[in-house]
C-alpha cells in the first residue's frame, strides 16, 4: 500500500516531519529559555548597615521567585580575604528571614572600607549555571574602636531634688549622655579637642548611691561608659496638708474640666486633674525641654521676682484632705511666690520662650530655655506677654501673676528644670552655688566658664580657702 503513495504526498510527510522537529527543537529551546530566564534569588538586608562595628545586628530577608531556598550565606568580603558570618544550609520554604548579629572582632579583618553580601541559591533547575555573583552586596566600614571617654570635671555633690555638671572629652563617639538611673540627660559640645558638657538635674526623691555614667557610642554601634565621680546626698524635704474646700473645687473643677460630665462627683474631678493632668503637664516639660539650645544662654545668678513671700517650697509633698479623709498625696515641684495681684512676672534669666500656653495644672503658663537642658517654668498667670521663639532678657517681663489652674489665690509657682526634671530654683539663685558646682568644675577642665560668674582670680582665692561643698553641711539650706 506504501507504495502506492503518491510522490507528491510523501513529500508532505517529510515536510510535517520536519516541522515536528521544528516545533519540539523550537518549544524545547522556548522551554530551556523559560527555565534559564527565571528570576534569581532575592535578598535584603534591614537594615543595610552603613558599620561593622564590634557589635552589628541586622535581618538577612532571602526570597527565591522559584523553587525553595537551597543555600544562604552571609559574607563579609575585604579585598581579597573575606569571613563567612552566617550559613544557612536549606531552610523548608522559598522564604528565609534570619536576625544576623557581627561580632566585628571576630571577623580577622582590618578596620575600613569592606563590602556586606548576602550569597543565596535556589533549587530550581536552570540549563546552564548562572553567573555567581551576590544576591545583595552593601559597602560598609569595619570600625572596631569603642569611643574613649575621659571626665574630667564633674559637681563633687549633687543633691536630691539639686543641679550639677559633667565635663567629659569625648573620641570617636557621636552621642554621649549622662545617665541617672533611668534619666539621660543629654551633653553638648564645649571648645575645642571634644570636650562636652552635660547638666545634670536629680529627681527630688532620687536614690543616692545610684551610680552616675558617662554612655556614649559611634556611628558603628560601638558603646563606652565611663563613671562620674559625683556624690549624691540626701535632702530633706517637708510636707503639708491642704484641706479642699468645697468653693475651690466648684470653681477649679469646671474650669480645669470643661467637658466633665455633670453627674460627675466634684472630688472625683479634682483626682483626675491632680493625677492625670498633673502627669499630663510632667510630660509636656519633658517635650518642652527638647527644645534647648546646645549652648547655654543664661547670665549670671537666676533672679526672683522682687518683694515675694515664698508659701510653698520645693518637693514638699502635699497631703490632700476632703471632708477630714486623705484623698490623695502629691509633690509640689516649684516655689510659690506671692506678692500683691497680678504683679509682674520677671523672666529668672536670658533664654528663648519655649513653651507659652495652657498648661494644665500650671494654667497660663510660660517655660523659658536657657540652653543645655535648663529651662524655668512660670505658672498659674493671670496673662502671658510672650510666645513661643521669643528672646527673653533676664528680668524681662513675661506676663503677670494669676490664679489659672490648680492655684488658690493669687501667686506665681516657679520651677527650674533640667531636662524637664524640676529641681530646686534655690541653688541657680545663689551666684555662688554656681560659681562653687557649676563654673568650677568647667574651670578644672579647663574650659570657660558658662554665663560669666566666675571670675578667674575669685574662683582661685576660693579653691585656696577650701571647697565649701566638702562639709556635708554647708550645701542644706
Ligand atoms: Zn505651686
Amino acid at each position: 500500500m506504501m507504495a502506492d503513495v503518491a510522490p507528491r504526498s510523501r513529500w508532505k510527510v517529510r515536510l510535517l516531519g520536519a516541522l515536528l522537529v521544528v516545533l519540539v527543537a523550537g518549544g524545547s529551546a522556548a522551554y530551556l529559555g523559560w527555565r534559564q530566564a527565571a528570576p534569581p534569588v532575592r535578598a535584603v538586608v534591614i537594615p543595610p548597615p552603613r558599620f561593622i562595628g564590634l557589635s552589628t545586628t541586622f535581618t538577612v530577608v532571602v526570597e527565591a521567585a522559584r523553587g525553595r531556598i537551597a543555600q544562604a550565606e552571609v559574607r563579609i568580603a575585604q579585598g581579597g580575604a573575606g569571613a563567612v558570618v552566617l550559613t544557612q544550609p536549606a531552610p523548608a520554604g522559598s522564604r528565609l528571614e534570619t536576625p544576623v548579629t557581627i561580632q566585628g572582632a571576630t571577623l580577622g579583618l582590618r578596620e575600613g572600607a569592606a563590602t556586606l553580601e548576602v550569597w543565596a541559591r535556589d533549587d530550581y533547575w536552570r540549563p546552564l549555571r548562572r553567573t555567581d555573583a551576590p544576591a545583595a552586596s552593601i559597602p560598609v566600614t569595619i570600625d572596631l574602636t569603642p569611643p574613649s571617654i575621659d571626665v574630667l570635671a564633674a559637681t563633687q555633690y549633687v543633691s536630691q531634688g539639686g543641679g550639677g555638671i559633667v565635663v567629659f572629652r569625648l573620641r570617636g563617639g557621636d552621642a554621649a549622655e549622662v545617665r541617672a538611673g533611668t534619666l539621660a540627660f543629654p551633653s553638648f559640645p564645649a571648645g575645642d579637642g571634644g570636650a562636652r558638657v552635660a547638666l545634670i538635674g536629680l529627681p527630688w526623691d532620687f536614690r543616692p548611691g545610684t551610680p552616675l555614667t558617662v554612655a556614649a557610642h559611634d556611628e558603628a554601634g560601638n558603646a563606652a561608659t565611663r563613671g562620674v565621680p559625683t556624690e549624691i546626698r540626701t535632702r530633706h524635704f517637708r510636707s503639708d496638708r491642704i484641706r479642699l474646700a468645697e468653693s475651690f473645687l466648684e470653681t477649679k473643677v469646671p474650669e480645669l474640666l470643661p467637658q466633665r460630665p455633670p453627674t460627675q462627683p466634684l472630688l472625683d474631678g479634682f483626682l483626675l486633674i491632680n493625677r492625670d493632668l498633673r502627669r499630663q503637664a510632667e510630660e509636656e516639660k519633658r517635650r518642652a525641654a527638647l527644645r534647648t539650645a546646645s549652648h547655654a544662654l543664661w547670665e549670671g545668678a537666676f533672679v526672683q521676682p522682687r518683694n515675694t513671700k515664698v508659701f510653698s517650697n520645693f518637693a514638699e509633698t502635699r497631703t490632700y484632705l476632703y471632708g477630714g479623709r486623705e484623698v490623695d498625696r502629691q509633690v509640689h515641684l516649684g516655689y510659690d511666690l506671692a506678692s500683691f495681684r497680678q504683679s509682674p512676672v520677671p523672666a529668672a534669666n536670658k533664654g528663648v520662650v519655649a513653651f507659652a500656653g495652657p498648661l494644665t495644672i500650671y494654667g497660663n503658663a510660660v517655660i523659658v530655655d536657657h540652653g543645655l537642658g535648663l529651662q524655668t517654668l512660670y505658672g498659674h498667670l493671670s496673662s502671658a506677654g510672650v510666645k513661643a521663639g521669643d528672646s527673653v532678657e533676664k528680668g524681662q517681663e513675661l506676663g503677670r501673676t494669676g490664679s489659672t489652674g490648680l492655684a488658690m489665690g493669687d501667686h506665681l509657682h516657679f520651677e527650674v528644670l533640667v531636662d524637664g526634671v524640676s529641681i530646686t530654683p534655690v541653688e541657680w539663685w545663689d551666684a555662688k552655688w554656681i560659681r562653687d558646682h557649676i563654673d568650677r568644675p568647667l574651670e578644672q577642665a579647663g574650659l570657660p566658664t558658662l554665663g560669666g560668674t566666675a571670675p578667674r582670680a575669685a574662683a582661685a582665692k576660693r579653691t585656696l580657702a577650701g571647697d565649701p561643698g566638702r562639709h556635708p553641711r554647708a550645701s542644706r539650706r
